[in-house]
């Protein structure tokens, strides 16, 4: 394969690529390099996809021929990346799994500005107040994409989507949808603008998520997982509706009920 040509090898657990790999484990690594690592050849392949390659490419000794991994080495190459070929090992010690991907990717992170953000290019989108688990956040992505959603917008202090336990979450929807970060009042403002209905998310909502008349496109808030929607967010929704609670439990999972309102939304318009 094309790899064997170009690439170094690297046999060592203490390389220093690979060192820095393994510590885009951290926030702070991440926020210091704004890069992060995406593990498999699904995820690879989604980049791709979306005309995103990686700045640095691992292939394990043990990776078999692929028609992604061939892709993902030209357009490495072609983008000024870098292609390395490493020992199982290594790919363990990165992964912190026993079962490593074979393929690894390390790129750029990217977060849409609100103020690039295209409403009416989707039915609906869906903001996040100060969501706290990244799995949750990662499968939020994931369904966000599933259902046709134009992206995620972050609201205050939010587990950050490009940690390895979230981008594992998103199964490669990371990519595929836009991510905004804002402050409470960033989006507050931004808010004013939107053309469609703000529904907020709110167990003590008198109307139900069926009930409500939406107009697209629809800005879906989502509240913590703990404390849930702040009054400061809920009071800016349009309308705040509840999905009924039939047994004994209290609430929703976030992701779950996230899933239940893009659906009910964008099934609606
Ligand atoms: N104790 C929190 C509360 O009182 O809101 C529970 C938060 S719940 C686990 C996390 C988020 O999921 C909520 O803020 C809301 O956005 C959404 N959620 C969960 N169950 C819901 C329901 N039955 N109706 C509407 N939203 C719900």
């Amino acid at each position: 394969m094309e790899r064997h040509v170009t690439e170094r090898v690297i046999t060592s657990l203490t390389n220093d690529t690979v060192k820095s790999v393994r510590a885009l484990h951290m926030r702070k690594e991440r926020e210091t390099t704004g890069r992060f690592l995406a593990e498999g050849l699904k995820f690879i392949g989604e980049a791709l996809d979306q005309g995103r390659s990686p700045k640095l490419l691992m292939v394990g000794l043990e990776a078999r021929p692929h028609a992604i991994l061939d892709r993902a080495i030209t357009a490495t190459l072609r983008d000024g990346g870098e292609v390395v070929t490493v020992t199982h090992p290594i790919l363990e010690k990165i992964s912190r799994r026993d079962n490593p991907q074979t393929v690894l990717g390390v790129f750029d992170q990217v977060y849409t500005p609100l103020a690039n953000i295209r409403p009416s290019s989707a039915p609906a989108w869906v903001a996040l107040e100060q969501v706290r688990d990244p799995g949750n956040l990662g499968t939020i992505i994931r369904t966000a994409d599933a259902a046709g959603c134009g992206g995620v917008i972050l609201i205050g202090d939010c587990v950050d989507p490009y940690s390895v336990e979230a981008v594992r979450a998103t199964m490669g929807s990371v990519f595929a949808v836009a991510i905004a970060r804002a402050t409470a009042a960033e989006f507050l403002a931004w808010r004013q603008t939107w053309p469609g209905n703000v529904v907020g998310t709110r167990l003590d909502a008198a109307v139900g998520y069926r009930d409500a008349s939406i107009q697209s496109p629809a800005l879906i808030l989502m509240g913590n997982e703990q404390a849930g929607l702040t009054d400061t967010l809920a009071a800016a929704c349009d309308v705040n509706v509840k999905i009924p609670m039939r047994g004994r439990a209290d609430s929703l999972n976030l992701a779950i009920a996230t899933g239940v309102m893009v659906y009910a939304v964008t099934d609606a318009s």
